[in-house]
């Protein structure tokens, strides 16, 4: 495309490559970025490279964070031999804006997938299975109810039966393939109250 000049092309296929984000849209946000005052881009582009730079795994659960250790797990008051298995970080945020879970979390970062090729190894199995060593009653199996959420938790749940911790998952009810992250506080409530034992 050589209908602009080089520096908005690149800009556009920059913007291209986000998720969700067509070369349209693309154009648009170009032009609108272009329009806006330049210490409002600068803050912009500033704001996503010190996000980037800064932002780590918690040393416990792998949500992100900009500390050795997320809030929930440096937080004294949450009960931490009750581990929820979550996919993402996004999911660790629905479950917390219920605001009635008091234990900690285990973020997979994604799920079993031999469609896609993602095997146990590239998600954060084997942290889960370290923590486990320490002190824990109870891990809630709350991955989603996709096949690969399924297969996530079986898995799981194979893993941990032999250590003698108690393993529940999350009823169902959470809609199949749903994200997480849509699926009102209510119904996640119910899903986690309703869990039932594997
Ligand atoms: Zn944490």
């Amino acid at each position: 495309m050589e209908l602009y000049s080089g520096y908005i092309n690149r800009l556009i296929e920059e913007l291209s490559r986000l998720p969700g984000i067509g070369s349209k849209s693309a154009q648009r946000l170009a032009f609108y970025l272009i329009s806006m005052p330049e210490e409002n881009v600068e803050r912009l582009a500033t704001t996503m490279v010190d996000t980037r730079k800064n932002i780590r795994y918690c040393s416990k659960c792998y949500t992100l964070t900009d500390h050795e250790m997320c809030p929930i797990c440096s937080n004294e008051k949450r009960d931490k031999k009750t581990i929820m298995v979550v996919e993402t970080p996004r999911d660790l945020a629905a479950y917390e804006k219920t605001g009635r879970y008091e234990g900690v979390y285990h973020v997979l970062h994604g799920a079993i997938s031999p469609m896609l090729g993602i095997g146990p190894n590239d998600i954060r199995l084997k942290e889960l299975m370290q923590r486990l060593q320490e002190d824990v009653d109870e891990v809630i199996i709350a991955t989603n109810s996709s096949l690969e959420g399924e297969t996530t938790a079986m898995y799981i749940s194979k893993l941990i039966k032999p250590t003698g911790i108690k393993v529940t998952r999350i009823a169902s009810g959470v809609p199949v393939g749903g994200d997480l992250e849509y699926i009102d506080e209510v119904t996640l409530l119910r899903a986690l109250e309703g869990r039932t034992e594997l």
